[in-house]
């Protein structure tokens, strides 16, 4: 059995995570959710000080606000969209007869407003846009998200439906670096307080397609994302659990985000994987909080 599956069926087993018949998608335990919820409050000691406003969107959001961002051009085969049945009665019945044949009754369903949100960040971008240009002292926000990717695998590291905590800072190029850099420094020192062995290392997002190489090839190139990396499921491969990323100006042009002197804002992301850094202390402490080290109790309060 491969490491994948094993550590799986172990989180099954203890039912810190609970099986819905679907890869990526999973229920979790009440000890599993309070892992999340003391290593956030970590979070918050790390970064509160610094003033993010904090915004909680839902893990669906505006179409147009998706359409904008050009996540079809780079990721169309993790975007999930919201259909629904917009029919008459007549198109019920024969609704209710295809379900009834085992036939796909998913045919007739038609695309609604909404879109499963990929990443916490993208709402943000169109909505402080709207207020107009940035403060001088540019902008930080304290985002936590649901987010949806169609990447089903039995490794449980990778779900389909997870949480993305995210800080992200919008301004001048030396706002934003200076951003992420701190967060990279600060990323290390949390995952050692809670004893995890991290590296970083330079990375790049699943472009689609041809077209998509070059992508990946320039992201590396220009080390626009970085991520911390941490063995779960494999240790030739280790998961990255938080990602640093530079956009450029990517989404102060799709949203014309201007800074406080009319310049257009360059913008930054820092991610925590939730999820998988729950799953990484289960892993490498064991699927008993009781039996954790008391450092790492400790520093989660418990
Ligand atoms: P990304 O936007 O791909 O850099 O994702 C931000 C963070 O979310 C990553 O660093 C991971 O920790 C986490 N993440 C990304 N994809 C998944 C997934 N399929 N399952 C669980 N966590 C994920
Ligand atoms: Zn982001």
């Amino acid at each position: 059995m491969d490491m994948q599956t094993s550590l799986l069926d172990r989180l099954f087993e203890t039912g810190l995570l609970i099986d819905t018949g679907i890869e990526g998608l999973y229920g979790r335990s009440g000890s599993f959710e309070e892992v999340i919820t003391r290593f956030e409050a970590l979070i918050d000691e790390v970064g509160g000080a610094d003033g993010a406003e904090a915004i909680r969107f839902p893990p669906g959001m505006n179409r147009a606000y998706f359409e904008g961002s050009g996540y079809m051009k780079s990721f169309p085969q993790l975007a999930g969209t919201v259909h629904s049945f917009c029919g008459n009665e007549l198109d019920h019945m024969h609704l209710l007869q295809c379900m009834e044949a085992g036939d796909d009754w998913t045919k007739g369903q038609e695309a609604t407003d909404i879109v499963l949100t990929p990443a916490a960040c993208y709402p943000l971008y169109p909505t402080v846009a709207k207020r107009g240009a940035l403060p001088t002292e540019g902008g930080l926000f304290d985002l936590q998200s649901y987010c949806f990717r169609h990447e089903p695998s039995n490794d449980p590291a990778r779900m389909q439906l997870f949480r993305m905590r995210e800080y992200v800072r919008m301004g001048t190029p030396e706002q934003v670096m200076a951003f992420r850099n701190d967060w990279m420094e600060r990323g290390k020192a949390l995952m050692a307080r809670v004893e995890l062995p991290v590296e970083i290392d330079v990375a790049n997002d699943p472009f689609f397609g041809r077209a998509g190489r070059m992508m990946k090839n320039n992201q590396r190139d220009q080390n626009l994302k970085f991520e911390l990396l941490i063995p779960i499921t494999s240790t030739a491969k280790p998961t990255a659990c938080m990602s640093f990323n530079y956009h450029q100006d990517h989404f102060g042009k799709s949203w014309d985000i201007s800074t406080a002197d009319g310049e257009v804002a360059h913008t930054a992301c820092v991610g925590f994987g939730l999820e998988r850094i729950a799953l990484a202390l289960f892993q490498h402490h064991g699927l008993d909080v009781g039996e954790w080290p008391a450092r790492v109790r400790a520093t989660l309060g418990y």
